[in-house]
């Protein structure tokens, strides 16, 4: 695996060859690292494509450019971890929706919160998937939250840029679910709430494909660490099977990223990942197909 992956040109930027990225130039479609990124109007592209475009326009056109363009030039690094902060602001803001007094607060938390019963409609009467995503969105206390976000932002500065917007967004998303998913089998009648799962899954993808940027994985472990230790404090309730969840997920996302890197594979890995997605739904049938296996 090591040796395959060194001697594979995809996995590095093309002028930085010890770097790895799975971000592609959108005009010459060759592998380039965050520092090599400019946006474009579709995607981004490299510094060689950036310079031929440039060549290429009128006079005319490159003076609207500077005069259009400037604050976009100069904030040219798209290692911005955009998915990352809006994550974090979107988090924080619902965790203040939740401390809203006189019942708004607590019923955000009741709607947002995951609770596998809700999943089946024979079971409840009630049919509310889109907690399997919004659960990762509550959390029990600042602690909790603010932990959690850390982690986030920890692991999202360095592997948002690696590997784009949408394939880190999509492994967060995927990764959340994860969690839902492994509470559903594993712990069903216990409400969760939380972004551990899909912070799990991050640092999942973290193993598989960190070994190779040299992110700081142990300050990383040490915080999801005191996050696990905390929630064991009694009163709150820990749920490990929702990280479990989600570093499974996150470890299979990864090794797909990483076996389907090249242009002409981007159909496959599209596939792929509705694969999963459909995969954890599928999931969703076993307390119903095998009802005492979970019930019990
Ligand atoms: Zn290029
Ligand atoms: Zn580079």
């Amino acid at each position: 695996m090591s040796t395959d992956f060194q001697r594979n040109r995809d996995n590095f930027c093309y002028r930085h060859p010890d770097r790895q990225s799975f971000v592609l130039c959108q005009r010459c479609l060759r592998t380039i690292c965050p520092e090599c990124q400019t946006p474009a109007a579709v995607g981004v592209i490299c510094p060689e494509c950036l310079r031929d475009q440039q060549k290429s326009q009128s006079p005319a056109q490159r003076k609207a450019e500077r005069r259009w363009s400037r604050p976009r030039a100069v904030s040219a690094s798209s290692g911005q971890p955009i998915v990352t902060y809006a994550i974090i602001g979107l988090t924080a803001f619902v965790y203040l929706l939740t401390l809203i007094p006189g019942g708004f607060g607590d019923s955000v938390q009741q709607t947002l919160l995951y609770w596998a019963p809700l999943m089946y409609p024979d079971v409840t009467g009630r049919f509310e998937p889109w907690r399997l995503l919004t659960g990762a969105l509550v959390h029990a206390g600042i602690w909790h939250v603010g932990l959690n976000m850390l982690a986030l932002w920890m692991i999202g500065r360095s592997l948002e840029p690696l590997l784009g917007r949408w394939r880190f967004l999509t492994l967060y998303v995927l990764s959340a679910i994860g969690g839902s998913v492994a509470v559903t089998l594993l712990s069903f009648t216990t409400p969760v709430v939380g972004a551990s799962g899909a912070i799990f899954g991050l640092f999942g993808a973290l193993l598989v494909i960190g070994r190779h940027i040299g992110a700081n994985i142990a300050g990383i472990a040490l915080v999801l660490g005191i996050n696990l230790v905390i929630g064991f404090i009694p009163g709150f309730n820990v749920s490990w099977q929702a990280h479990v969840g989600g570093l499974l997920v996150g470890l299979l996302v990864a090794f797909i990223f990483t076996r389907t890197r090249a242009v002409r594979q981007r159909g496959l890995q599209i596939g792929l990942l509705v694969a999963v997605g459909a995969g954890l739904v599928a999931l969703l049938f076993v307390p119903v197909v095998f009802p005492g296996l979970v019930l019990a």
